[in-house]
Order: structure tokens, then sequence, then C-alpha cells
């Protein structure tokens, strides 16, 4: 069973050990390198714990000079990450505030907006889509989004409309075959209104089947379960022609709703009660698994490249040179199309292109 590959900050600092441990072996989840704050940070070594603490405020300072003179406490652990999610949405709720909801890695932005729609309490999605795109018409859109440059304003100053794209849509699948042009107009695509998303990106009316409904991987369920008390929807089981997760190598599942009955302005959010999170899948139903699997983690690694690093002149120019190398070239620019067409057709299982 191959690792997960994903790099995101969040997984990375739970590796790291962050926020668990006691006493000496403690670690903070933040550390004043990781917060741009305007505040003063301290860092201080504590008697009773006999490591280094990390202050990211004045008040926070104080306070542990407190606990760290008062008998009735015995441990001190600054920045404590606030896991699992089901405590959180208690607290704010006792304490009249709004549950803050930040994307999850490779969480569409659209399954963030389902969840900020759940922990707001709002009766209807029209608040919700008020509250976050000062717009009352907005049409959900499942694998990109719009209205981006409104959304970052109100998710705070971690957030712009590049990483949003980067991280939180399944922009990153198509730019690399796009050119720089068009690229640069769907940054104003989902900026503004979006309407022009599909037809720049060539897969309206495409013959490349689109997925109907939401899918996720029973493995990653559980682990984002554990990890952060619920499930999402990852962008990297949503692309067309990718049936496998690419961390588990499970077939992916269809989350049991019709987002065409939804309401026009519903967003679906995973419901653990609607989902099958066994692990055990049926084997013989895998014909073409072994290249399946490549796909999607090929796609995956897609989804990590930095949305300008590539377009459709580069990729252009590096097929040719391969072209070139290659010997598929008859002259400069006459390439040699049917011996091209078998080899490559070779490279996969019969019968594999009729299926997808
Ligand atoms: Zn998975």
């Amino acid at each position: 069973m191959s690792k997960r590959t994903r790099t995101s900050k969040i997984d990375k600092w739970i590796k790291e050990g962050r926020g668990s441990g006691i006493g000496a072996d403690y670690k903070p989840w933040l550390n004043i390198q990781d917060v741009s704050s305007v505040g003063r940070s301290t860092r201080l070594k504590g008697i009773k714990t006999g490591r280094q603490h990390e202050f990211l405020s004045d008040l926070e300072r104080n306070y542990f000079y407190l606990t760290e003179y008062s008998d009735f406490v015995i441990d001190i652990r600054e920045q404590f990450p606030l896991f699992p999610l089901e405590d959180t949405i208690v607290i704010a709720d006792e304490l009249g505030i709004k549950h803050p909801t930040d994307p999850y890695p490779d969480e569409l932005i659209y399954s963030a907006i389902s969840r900020f729609h759940f922990y707001s309490g709002n009766t209807s999605f029209v608040e919700t889509l008020e509250e976050l795109f000062q717009s009352r018409s907005l049409v959900p859109s499942i694998e990109f989004g719009s209205h981006f440059s409104t959304l970052v304003q109100n998710l705070g100053s971690n957030y712009s409309v590049e990483s949003l794209l980067a991280q939180n849509t399944i922009y990153p699948y198509f730019a690399p075959f796009i050119t720089i042009e068009r690229q640069k107009k769907l940054f104003e695509d989902v900026s503004t209104n979006g309407q022009g998303i599909h037809g720049r990106l060539g897969i309206s009316g495409g013959k490349i089947s689109r997925k109907q409904g939401l899918f996720y991987c029973s493995k990653c369920a559980n682990n984002d379960i554990n990890i952060f008390g619920e499930p999402y929807v990852h962008r990297e089981h949503q692309l067309q022609g990718i049936e496998y997760c690419p961390h588990h190598e499970l077939t992916l599942k269809m989350y049991p709703v019709d987002y065409r009955e939804f309401s026009r302005n519903g967003y679906i959010r995973f419901d653990r009660r609607q989902m099958d999170l066994s692990e055990l899948q049926e084997i013989e139903s895998c014909e073409f698994k072994e290249v399946q699997v490549k796909l999607a983690k090929m796609a995956y690694r897609l989804l990590q490249i930095p949305i300008n690093q590539f377009s459709i002149e580069k990729v252009f120019k590096k097929y040719r040179t391969l072209l070139r190398e290659n010997n598929w070239l008859m002259t400069n620019t006459r390439l040699k199309r049917e011996e091209l067409f078998r080899a490559f057709i070779s490279k996969f299982p019969q019968g594999f292109f009729r299926k997808i």
C-alpha cells in the first residue's frame, strides 16, 4: 500500500507531533515564526515544564506567569490545537461566536462553503451566500467557483484568489494545457462571476464524461474524521476520468445524494452517516486497476504543480523536443502520425480506452 504523499501544512504538523505530548515533550501547535502577528511574541523557558514556551502576545505570556506560579497547575501547553471539531462547534455556539471555517488540505471550496453554512446556523443558503459573497444569486460550482475576490476578503488575510484557485479547486488539473492568455482570463473569471470558466477550459460539452455526483474514498474519509472530526469533499476524487484514490488505491464511492435535486443554491456537505466507510473492496471489478491507479497518482501530482509554472506553450515545446529526440518527426514539422498513435495505444491495456 502506497503512502500518502500529501504535503499540506496540517498533515505535516501532525506528523511532527505538534499539539501533542506532555510536560517537557509537548510541542506547541504554532511557533512564533509560523505567525505573522502584529503583537509582541516571547519565548520563555518554563520552570514547571522545563521546555521553551512560545507566546504570541503579552496576554498569553502574562497568563503563563499565573499558571507557572499556581499550585493547582501541573502542566502548561500553549498553542493547543482544538480538535475534534464537534467540541469547537459546541464551544462557539455557547459563546455566541461564529465558528471559523478554513478549507482543509485539498478540500474543494464548494465543500468549505457547505461546512460554513452548516456551522453558521443560517436557515437558508441565500443568507450564507450573502454573508460570503454579498450576492443572493450565485450558482454553486463543484469543481471551480466564482466571486473569489469577495470571498477572500471574508476569509481573512491568509487567503488570496490565487491560493484558493491553486489549492481548493481542480483548476491545476487543466492549467498546464491552456494558453497563458487563457490562464489570465480564467483568473478573472473566478475573481468575478465565473461564467466563462468551462468554455475556456474546453470542457463544456466535451466528450469525456463529467462525473455525476460527489465522490469520496473511505480511507480518506476515515482519516479526515480522525484528524479533523468530519469528512469533506476532496478535489482529487472529483476529477474526470479518475476512479481511484491516489493515496489509498481504493475505488471512489459516490455520495448518495443527487445534487440535481438540491435547490439551485444548495451546497452538499458530507455527512458521515450517509457514507460507506468500510475499507474492504471487491477485487474482481477492478479490470484496469493498475493503469487507473497510475493515472490517479499522476493527476494528483498535476494538482500540486504551481499554477503559473506551465502553460500549453511550454508543454508544446517540451513535446516537440521529445518527438525530435525519439525520432517521431519525418521533417521539421511532419509527424509519423500512425506509428506514434500505435505506440501510444500499446502503452495501455486492450479495451481500456473504450471503457473510459
Ligand atoms: Zn484515499
